[in-house]
């Protein structure tokens, strides 16, 4: 057997690292880059003026084999047949937010000037945890946090930080409400005493991440308590003053209020005013929740709607819904800097203490994350082209298209509706008339699914007091009053179909 030479000092086969170092973005790929991005947006773009409706309504089950198929160790070595190949699993059946009749969750169109944020902040893929990885990415996210800081009234010494989502923003300022009140337990003894005795008061209303919060801090099973609300599903501030007292009395100890300015489901906003007078009455933390609500802060017309939010110690900000953002861009803000430091380690590799010294700027010191995207960027590309009253501009008008939408639900006698939202959701149901009556929730849930099956919309559904209805979320300013009008003739076809089905075939069983 003859062992094959190779000339190797004239033609090196090419190793595959040197092979796979074409696909790293470095100076010298920089056409590759521009080409394969071209492709992928031209790819997005023509998918999007195609889109006619707002999914296919694809199931796991059909769309999971196509997937499954895709083999991971067989590369296809060239972007454009990987794009292809995208279509199939992803692109085609992919749920479209910004299609006027998806009106399901708080998910909204999103600007141009964040997508453009978007691609130049993954380019460069700068690190917010610190100064020395990225530099005027630091700069610009805490230019931003001073700015929405400021825009709520939180004064000098407000301070924050750029978070995942409102789920992990509202994570974090418990954190800090729980850091405060356990300041006066200064040993392990006490602590443990005291753990188990916080509570957190919010309504019915409030987001489920304050439930999930309290369980990740160790709190009590039961150390949420949910106030009851006002017809307009606000939370009372008089039974929180109550449960405050009530509280002291049992020996428990009231960490925070968690208001909400904005309810996923009703878009009611809690009386901020009112709760910040009895939380500073009885000094307990207050928490603001405007995680859908924030889009006021900029809104030229309904900016007294947050009244009272200045005088919040901690408020949660999702961009990425009503700052038309796309995912992730979100905020948590708070009234005085030194809390942050419940957030602070400092690590050997990455931000010694001394650091401080130096007045060097380590975002990762008030972050509970650490490798950091530049989300802020977004944000900051979308004020730079579009400014915040623009942003605004669009926000007041699904709030306004909201309005419209619930006069249309209310006056059609075929739907029940809930409270009229202060922002953008719309809750009702489709009620049967005579012996279907007792097949509402039935009816309501087939029409939610039928719809999405057809995928000529998309709407959410909820349960109101043990009832489930359908929600539309508007934050789409494309949305027409036409639109909405048309889905309701959708939703009551297949409601109406369900009801008629299953009445007819009771009456045929018991004739038979
Ligand atoms: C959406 C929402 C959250 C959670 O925010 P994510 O960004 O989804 O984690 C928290 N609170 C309220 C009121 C919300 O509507």
């Amino acid at each position: 057997m003859t062992v094959p030479t190779y000339p190797v000092e004239i033609i090196a086969p090419p190793s595959a690292a040197a092979a796979a170092r074409a696909h790293l973005l470095h100076g010298d790929s920089v056409e590759q880059y521009r080409r394969t991005l071209a492709d992928g947006v031209d790819r997005v773009a023509r998918r999007m003026a195609a889109v006619d409706r707002p999914g296919t309504g694809i199931t796991p089950a059909e769309l999971a084999p196509v997937v499954d198929r895709v083999d991971l160790d067989r590369p296809l070595g060239d972007a454009n047949a990987a794009l292809d190949e995208l279509e199939d699993v992803y692109l085609r059946d992919a749920v479209w937010f910004h299609h006027p009749r998806y009106l399901a969750h708080l998910n909204c169109p999103v600007a141009i000037p964040a997508l453009l944020g978007e691609a130049v902040l993954t380019a460069v893929n700068s690190s917010l945890d610190t100064w020395d990885q990225s530099a005027g990415a630091t700069l610009i996210e805490r230019r931003l946090i001073d700015w929405t800081a400021e825009r709520i009234g939180l004064g000098p010494n407000a301070d924050g930080v750029f978070t995942s989502g409102g789920s992990q923003s509202n994570l974090q300022a418990l954190l800090l409400a729980r850091e405060e009140a356990c300041l006066a337990a200064t040993t392990p003894a006490a602590r443990a005493d005291l753990l188990p005795r916080l509570r957190v008061l919010t309504s019915a209303a409030g987001h489920f991440s304050v439930q999930k919060s309290a369980k990740l801090l160790g709190l009590a099973p039961d150390a949420v308590i949910a106030v009851p609300t006002d017809p307009q599903r606000r939370i009372r501030p008089a039974a929180v003053r109550d449960e405050i007292a009530r509280c002291r009395l049992a020996g428990l100890v009231v960490m925070a209020v968690a208001g909400t300015a904005g309810t996923t489901d009703f878009g009611s906003i809690d009386p901020i005013a009112e709760l910040a007078r009895v939380c500073a009455s009885a000094s307990v933390w207050l928490h603001v929740d405007a995680a859908y609500g924030c889009g006021l802060l900029v809104s030229p017309t309904r900016r007294h709607l947050l009244d009272g939010i200045e005088r919040a110690d901690s408020v949660t900000v999702d961009y990425h819904k009503s700052f038309f953002q796309p995912v992730s861009s979100s905020a948590l803000l708070v009234r005085d800097r030194r809390v942050l430091r419940h957030a602070t380690y400092h690590a050997d590799y990455l931000n010694p203490a001394r650091m401080v010294e130096q007045r060097i700027p380590n975002q990762v010191d008030k972050s509970m994350q650490t490798t950091r995207r530049f989300d802020a960027l977004k944000l900051w590309l979308t004020l730079r082209v579009m400014g915040p009253d623009a942003l605004g501009a669009l926000f007041d008008e699904v709030v306004d298209r909201a309005a419209d939408a619930w006069q249309l639900v209310s006056e059609d006698p075929r739907f029940e509706v809930v409270t009229r939202s202060e922002l953008s959701t719309v809750v009702f149901r489709y009620l049967p008339t005579g012996p279907g009556r007792e097949l509402a929730d039935a009816a309501n849930l087939h029409a939610r699914e039928a719809l999405a099956a057809s995928g000529a919309a998309v709407v959410a559904g909820t349960r109101v007091d043990g009832r489930h209805f359908l929600k539309f979320t508007l934050l789409n300013p494309a949305t027409t009053v036409d639109d909405v009008d048309h889905v309701l003739e959708l939703i009551a076809a297949h409601a109406g179909r369900y009801v008629h089905e299953h009445t007819a075939a009771d009456l045929t069983c018991h004739v038979g």
